[in-house]
């Protein structure tokens, strides 16, 4: 077949998955992301089952003059797995994982969520770094980073990236490994997924569990930010074993916790303490002790549930949402008493924020070896509105926006986490948020997709 002359009609007859245009019965469910107010028409999906597929698929898109959107897990919060006129290059069936257990190395289809690798992964007792809910899709957790609860170890995911197969903008399949164009290897630890189709994964594994310590103490905000300036001190002493996240929320009236706490603004500890079992159980002892506790959900869990544990508080499809992130050099009691002052004129109750702590591991990766470049940053604050009502999208995207202008006296050179990135309205943001990173990434995005066939992302320009 001529690769410039591909109808629709081409596509559909080669393809091994499934072509949806607009009246197709699937077409709706397969264009819905995983936030509620993303409401966007693809020309064509393409729904694709395998490598061959989205190679088709690319160079159809290409044919067409069409550009492209990848949708992996489909939980970007500002909805770049779609797109309006363009191609919608669909990976939900593309989940396959599968384990090396003498290399340590899992090899994942681009489409898989943390479910699948952890499942599979855990069969043989070992893990690479995720996130936290296992519903969200590898491939946009690990374009632009990847914060799980393994990070003060084992670092963020891209540091447990070793290569990928990635389909580029001319339709061509690519190895990305360290010997096999390094370049794009470098570029796909941070940079998103503006350099092509990743369609298999393979990152590094570490032994884990299958039982680790999972630490939860919740306390209340009434009682005062003691709790978090004592855990901000714990946990810089022991950010080896103790990468976790203090969230910001609103008990809901749900009988797992104290009816008298229901509705009350509390923030939790959360987090593995990893290590050997009876020592990872002492080092999470004091921070279970910091205060009058509305309760405590520790212990020792294994490791795939404590990954699913908060799935379904975030149902897909369900509701409307407005993330935004940004990193701090420290976290001084000035941006503690600020975080808590934003959790408690939070709009919604279904809203949460947080800060994060880097971990060693993630500290300890220099600023050249990945796109992702310097960390030197102490600390990440994220301020994540989430809704029902579509009457109520102002108040609370105001609120996630007004709560990050807060937060920049503390921020680290102007620089960002791209996975949580509002909806991506703020272009202009991309060049601090990279950093340093951004003119060889532009580069590389010239080599690899001079035409920026791949823009629904936090997009790098093309420039040689
Ligand atoms: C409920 C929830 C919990 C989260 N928890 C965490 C967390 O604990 N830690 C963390 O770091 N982040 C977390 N995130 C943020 C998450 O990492 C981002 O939303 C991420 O973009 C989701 O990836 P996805 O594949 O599901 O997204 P999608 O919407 O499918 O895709 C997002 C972007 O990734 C690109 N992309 C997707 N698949 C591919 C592919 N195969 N090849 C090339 N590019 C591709 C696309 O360009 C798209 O722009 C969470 C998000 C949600 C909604």
């Amino acid at each position: 077949m001529d690769a410039q002359h591909i109808s629709i009609e081409d596509l559909k007859t080669y393809f091994l998955g499934t072509v949806l245009t607009e009246g197709d019965a699937a077409f709706d469910g397969a264009r819905q992301l995983w936030n509620a107010m993303i409401d966007r028409r693809p020309t064509v999906i393409a729904r694709c089952r395998g490598t061959a597929d989205v190679i088709q698929a690319v160079r159809f898109a290409r044919a067409q003059g069409l550009p492209v959107a990848i949708r992996g897990g489909g939980h970007n919060v500002a909805g770049h797995g779609a797109c309006d006129t363009g191609v919608m290059i669909d990976l939900s069936q593309m989940r396959a994982v599968h384990v090396d257990p003498d290399r340590r190395i899992a090899v994942v289809e681009g489409g898989a969520t943390w479910a699948e690798v952890d499942r599979e992964t855990q069969a043989f007792g070992l893990a690479t770094p995720g996130g936290l809910i296992s519903e969200t899709g590898v491939a946009g957790l690990t374009l632009s980073g990847g914060f799980g609860y393994l990070r003060g170890r084992h670092g963020l995911t891209i540091d447990n990236l070793v290569a990928a197969d990635v389909v580029t903008a001319d339709g061509t399949l690519v190895r990305a490994s360290a010997d096999q164009n390094p370049d794009l290897l470098w570029a796909l630890k941070g940079g998103g997924g503006n350099f092509g189709v990743v369609v298999r994964f393979e990152f590094a594994l570490h032994p884990v569990g299958p039982e680790v310590m999972f630490i939860a103490p919740i306390y209340a905000v009434e009682d005062g930010p003691g709790p978090i300036r004592a855990w901000r001190d714990y946990v810089a002493e022991h950010d080896k074993d103790l990468a976790m996240i203090c969230e910001f929320s609103t008990v809901p009236e749900d009988d797992g916790f104290p009816r008298d706490a229901w509705g009350k603004k509390v923030f939790a500890l959360v987090g593995i303490a990893t290590g050997a079992p009876d020592a990872a159980e002492a080092l999470a002892r004091p921070l279970r002790e910091l205060g009058p506790l509305v309760t405590d959900f520790s212990g020792r869990m294994a490791y795939t549930d404590i990954q699913r544990l908060f799935d379904a508080q975030t149902p897909f499809g369900e509701m409307r949402c407005y993330w935004k992130a940004r990193y701090l050099t420290d976290l001084p009691d000035a941006m503690i008493d600020l975080a808590m002052e934003n959790a408690s004129r939070a709009p919604s109750p279904n809203t949460i924020s947080s800060l994060w702590n880097m971990g060693s591991a993630v500290r300890a990766v220099p600023a050249e070896a990945s796109a992702f470049g310097d960390r030197s940053m102490g600390w990440m604050y994220s301020a994540d509105g989430v809704w029902a009502d579509a009457a109520d999208d102002a108040a609370n995207i105001a609120w996630a926006r007004d709560s990050w202008s807060r937060a920049e006296p503390f921020g680290h050179q102007g620089r960002a986490y791209l996975n949580f990135p509002g909806h991506g309205e703020d272009g202009t943001l991309t060049r601090d948020a990279f950093g340093d990173s951004y003119d060889r990434l532009a580069r590389i995005k010239a080599k690899y997709d001079p035409d920026n066939v791949f823009r629904f992302n936090q997009n790098i320009a093309p420039s040689a």
